[in-house]
């Protein structure tokens, strides 16, 4: 049986990291057989800026990538490597730069995954430096196939045979295999990325292939946080969460994890350690199928920002048979997702993603089109508004949580413009003024886990 771990972009930024990674973590248990690195801290943002100038025609992107490739260098030479160590790599990024294919992101997605692989090259090889057998296996070396949806795709189901194949054979001659994260190929071999932050993505559907005792997650914190550190100052790490807990904080803005790096490891229930790179010894968070109870409530209070909420307003919506989803439908068209929708019995909300001002054009176009329709008495649209997410399995068996929460809110003097208790009864979900949102998440906080003196 083996570890999988993923080092993440500041676990792997310069040379100096990787040597910590590569002594005090990987080499320091012989479990940790197969390793996931993402690019530099930093890296993939150039790679898409410089793509996207060669696209364009426009800026200077060689200056862009000559920084980038000093960068790999350098931390190539830390490890003695020769100058010329990623020369055959840095060329086969520029004949990706070179290939302009019909449509920016297919191209985009040739491009960015070369800073996940210049850092694999040279993890393997710090690792050969100190004697282990290490090699790199690319994904489209491995069968990692996906649905070729460019800039987001899945992996396909059938790659995990091959996967497994090729990783069981390493193992079996007793390497360690180093994969670059990030991205699978299609049908094609034309690369496609699984999205942003997505190398967690593949340490999960390795673990998966392997059948792994553990995924472990090196990031830059104690594990996962119970508030996020610019808002709350020092905020505790947690222990333990259910994968149901750890799915909700990770989709309700705990930026530690990808969203989807769960669903592989569910289904085989393999166990997820968020760990910090520079503080080995911490345990960090253990995410599994169950925890022991710990008379928790809450674990944690997430926040996201940049939120539209479209209010309609209509007597007699409860007895309007399909109404619902003749609203929904009109959101689906337009391409918005419904983060939340609750109601009462004249009135509905739909809280979308802004997604940084690019959803605006939409949310406007459906609200039009659902008053043209003739669906509302009153329609309104709220921009920019928070959403603070407060989780936990043990508040289903908690009298008050709800109380204490508004509580602290009200304590505050902080307005609560709307309040969803889902149905699974692990989340509470709450909107505000944007205003209110970090001492909303402060005042939760603070009412669960002691007062943060000195808070942000
Ligand atoms: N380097 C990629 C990104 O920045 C993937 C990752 O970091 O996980 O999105």
């Amino acid at each position: 049986m083996a570890i999988v771990c993923k080092f993440g972009g500041t676990s792997a930024k310069d040379g100096q990291t990787l040597e910590r990674v590569v002594d005090n973590i990987i080499l320091a248990d012989e479990r940790r057989k197969v390793v996931v690195v993402s690019a530099q801290a930093g890296i993939t943002d150039k790679l898409i800026k410089a793509g996207s100038q060669q696209y364009s025609n426009d800026g200077n992107p060689e200056d862009l990538l000559i920084n980038v490739m000093e960068e790999y260098n350098r931390s190539a030479s830390h490890f003695n490597l020769g100058d010329n160590f990623l020369k055959l790599h840095f060329d086969a990024m520029h004949r990706a730069l070179a290939n302009r294919v019909d449509g920016i992101q297919m191209y985009l997605d040739g491009v960015i995954p070369y800073g996940e692989r210049f850092n694999a090259e040279i993890l393997a090889a710090a690792l050969r430096s100190r004697g282990a057998n290490a090699r790199v296996y690319y994904p489209e070396d491995i069968g990692m196939r996906t649905d070729g949806k460019f800039g987001g795709a899945k992996l396909l189901h059938d790659s995990y045979k091959k996967m497994e194949a090729a990783l069981k054979a390493a193992l079996s001659r007793g390497e360690i295999a180093v994969l670059p994260g990030f991205y699978g190929v299609d049908a094609q071999g034309r690369f496609t990325i699984l999205g942003r932050g997505a190398s967690d993505i593949t340490g999960a559907h390795a673990s998966y292939a392997v059948d792994a005792e553990l995924y472990e997650n090196w990031s830059d914190q104690n594990g996962i946080l119970r508030a996020h550190p610019n808002v709350v100052e020092k905020p505790e790490s947690i222990g333990n969460l259910t994968y149901r807990e750890a799915r909700e904080l990770a989709i309700s803005g705990a930026n530690i994890l990808h969203q989807d790096t769960l669903i592989p490891l569910i289904s085989k229930g393999i166990r997820l350690n968020v760990r910090n790179t520079f503080n080995p010894s911490h345990p960090g968070t253990y995410i599994g199928p169950t925890k022991t109870p710990n008379g928790h409530a809450v674990e944690a209070v997430a926040h996201r920002t940049d939120f539209a909420v479209v209010y309609l307003e209509k007597i007699g919506i409860e007895n309007e048979v399909g109404y619902t989803s003749r609203v929904t439908e009109m959101f689906a068209r337009h391409g918005l997702s419904i983060e939340r929708s609750p109601d009462d019995n004249d009135s509905l909300a739909f809280i979308v993603p802004q997604n940084k001002g690019e959803n605006m054009g939409k949310i406007a176009a459906v609200a039009r089109e659902i008053e043209d329709a003739g669906l509302v008495d009153k329609i309104s649209i709220q921009y920019d508004r928070g959403l603070v997410c407060v989780v936990g399995e043990g508040m289903k068996d908690t009298p008050g949580v709800t109380a204490k929460v508004s509580g602290a809110l009200a304590a505050a003097n902080i307005n609560i413009e709307m309040i969803v208790h889902g149905p699974s009864q692990r989340n509470i979900t709450l909107g505000f003024h944007p205003d209110n949102v970090a001492n909303a998440v402060r005042a939760i906080y603070n009412a669960y886990f002691g007062n943060s003196a000195g808070a942000k």
